[in-house]
């Protein structure tokens, strides 16, 4: 499988490289790849079965095994010091000397991102992008959807018509799917399938055939609502951010009470940065929900303010809160889980702030009950005696405990109660001792249980439903920024590694059941040791260390890490991927991709490019073609 992978990548590499330099220590010679293809270099070495190569100024490793039987032989021969030639020489040609690298790749994508297809006007915005893209050069459109939504009439037609005007422009519709670190349209249809933070034994007490949420008492943010202080010093908060010039009291503008923090002056600061934080004692493994009051005035950036809440150096929660620049009084509300914390710190922080006020007032912190509950193998609920003796069961002692109103950004509302059935055990005035499992959303984001059986059923509808409607040939798997897991019972104690690779592994047998021969692309980061493929990420329960061993090798990464680029480019090449770069990422200017161009270049497994922007930014498509063809004139 994977020598066909890397014949297949080089059947489409259309790969043209001259060479550079005369001057050589080794003489250079015409290498021959496996699949016939031609690369002019000098050798320069042998290391663990990477021959090192220079074409020009620039040097780069290729694994021994992408050449020719002869040439393999012959590398090793000319490494051990043997003789230099079965390979002819190459014939001196003045005028390949000195010209530029060159190729022409086979996978010229572009990503279209930030519409929804929840509108009709999408599908004419995303149109305009198409024909621009199909104009400079470009053969592939890259596309976020979400399969389940076929199931909506006006969703579907809209994907049809993107299907169509992909055709009219000659490019490639290329379905991104399958996303579980975002949930995205999978999560809204399958709500259950979240990943589950624990809450273990929570305190409920029934009155009147419900059981409800007794917050005990040890949890408390003190002088939230900021009405005690001494000059402009509030007390109960460890740190707060210069008093008096960063930081203030402000008695005229205020949600409640008498007094609110002010921040303003962020560059008085050394980190440009205004918080206040504060220490606090929690249970752990239980439910928590913050809310508070805040008020801006001209802020810039208006991205600027989050809630943080650490245990010890790990962030346990981290929300950055979408502010207008000035918005009058508005609340905030933010739950996250203690996970195994007695101590947590709390702070809430303009960060790189550059102008203008923010105020905050009222600020709370409160134990819940099952928000956001899920349902599922692998999320059981619990409910026992306070002493613990008996243990009730589900229909017979209460009724099933779901929640009606599960949504990751409807947080702001009543729990429902837990509801005692009339032939119960239980009864009124009784504690009880409450355990389920939640999800809880990081940055907007809320990643779904690579553990849960039930996933793969979805994903298979999912893959069955985009082969009858739009027969793609290629789709991207959206494993990206997988920020849970490991948490709930069915992925518990797992090798995060492993189960990523396996999640990715069945998502690629569902495509190539309903798609056979389909070309499979994935998302670099959770695979690659240089971005987010380690151990302490989020909230993730283990180590996403060496997931890329667990997948199939005929698997094209999508490498977006864009520092450092030629370590995450050495490492797929080393594991004998085939690389999509994917580029640019809304930066004032191609510098950069410029620099990703010098990196690819050499490296006989990169497939090609992908404009990759989250801003809706397409400006640059024009200049961006010019410099993967040459020939192009950039407008
Ligand atoms: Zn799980």
């Amino acid at each position: 499988m994977a020598t066909n992978g890397i014949l297949e990548a080089l059947r489409h590499f259309g790969l043209i490289l001259i060479a550079c330099s005369l001057s050589l220590p080794v003489q250079a010679r015409t290498l021959t790849y496996a699949d016939g293809r031609k690369v002019e270099a000098e050798l320069v070495g042998l290391t663990g079965g990477q021959a090192t190569l220079r074409s020009g100024t620039r040097e780069f490793a290729v694994p021994i095994n992408f050449f020719s039987r002869d040439d393999q032989e012959f590398i090793r021969r000319l490494a051990s010091g043997g003789t230099k030639s079965t390979a002819p020489a190459v014939p001196s040609s003045p005028h390949r000397v000195n010209q530029t690298v060159r190729r022409t790749y086979s996978d010229r994508f572009v990503w279209i991102f930030g519409w929804e297809l929840n509108k009709d006007s999408d599908v004419g915005e995303m149109s305009t992008v198409l024909q621009t893209a199909s104009q400079h050069g470009f053969n592939g459109a890259v596309v976020r959807l979400g399969p389940s939504n076929f199931r909506f009439a006006e969703y579907a037609g809209r994907a049809e018509q993107l299907r169509q005007a992909c055709e009219r422009n000659k490019m490639e519709l290329i379905p991104a799917i399958f996303q579980v670190g975002g949930g995205g349209p999978t999560l809204m249809h399958h709500p259950n399938l979240a990943e589950g933070l624990p809450v273990k034994d929570a305190l409920l007490v029934v009155s009147n055939g419900e059981a409800r949420l007794l917050s005990e008492p040890l949890v408390h943010l003190a002088n939230g609502d900021f009405e005690r202080f001494s000059g402009n010093r509030f007390a109960s908060f460890q740190v707060q951010d210069q008093p008096g010039e960063v930081s203030f009291v402000d008695k005229n503008i205020k949600h409640g009470g008498s007094a609110s923090l002010r921040l303003e002056n962020f560059t008085a600061n050394q980190y440009s940065c205004g918080k206040v934080s504060q220490a606090i004692s929690v249970r752990p493994r239980r439910c928590y929900r913050t809310q508070l009051w805040v008020k801006t005035v001209n802020l810039q950036p208006a991205s600027s303010f989050s809630i943080i809440v650490l245990a010890g150096n790990r962030q346990l929660f981290k929300q950055g809160v979408n502010l207008a620049p000035t918005t009058d009084w508005r609340r905030v509300t933010l739950v996250f889980n203690s996970m195994d914390a007695t101590k947590l710190t709390m702070h809430a922080e303009v960060w790189r702030g550059k102008a203008g006020k923010l105020w905050l007032d009222d600020w709370t912190l409160e134990e819940i009950g099952p928000l956001n509950v899920l349902r599922r193998s692998g999320t059981p609920v619990a409910v026992r005696s306070d002493a613990g003796n008996t243990l009730y069961v589900e229909g017979r002692d209460y009724a099933s405990l779901q929640d009606p109103n599960y949504g990751p950004f409807k947080l702001d509302r009543d729990v429902a109660p837990l509801k005692i059935l009339p032939s119960s055990r239980i009864v009124n005035g009784q504690r009880l001792r409450v355990s389920w499992f939640h999800s809880v959303t990081i940055g907007q984001l809320t990643p779904m249980c690579m553990g849960a059986p039930e996933l793969y059923q979805v994903f298979d509808q999912e893959a069955k439903v985009l082969a009858e409607k739009l027969h793609p040939r290629r789709v991207l798997l959206n494993m990206d920024e997988i920020r849970m897991g490991g948490s709930c019972a069915a992925c518990r104690g797992r090798n995060m590694g492993e189960l990523l690779g396996e999640c990715i592994t069945k998502q690629a047998q569902i495509v190539r059941r309903h798609m056979p021969g389909a070309e499979i692309y994935v998302w670099s980061d959770m695979l690659d040791p240089n971005d987010n493929a380690h151990a302490n990420y989020f909230l993730v329960e283990g180590n996403f260390a060496g997931a890329c061993q667990h997948i199939p090798k005929d698997i094209v990464i999508a490498v977006w890490n864009r520092w450092p680029r030629e370590k995450s480019l050495k490492f797929f090449t080393e594991q004998k991927f085939r690389i999509l770069a994917a580029c640019y990422y809304d930066a004032p200017d191609l510098e950069s991709v410029k620099q990703w161009m010098n990196a690819m270049s050499p490296l006989p497994n990169v497939r090609g490019f992908m404009y990759t922007s989250w801003e809706k930014k397409y400006d640059l498509l024009p200049q961006f073609g010019a410099l993967f063809s040459p020939e192009r004139k950039a407008p």
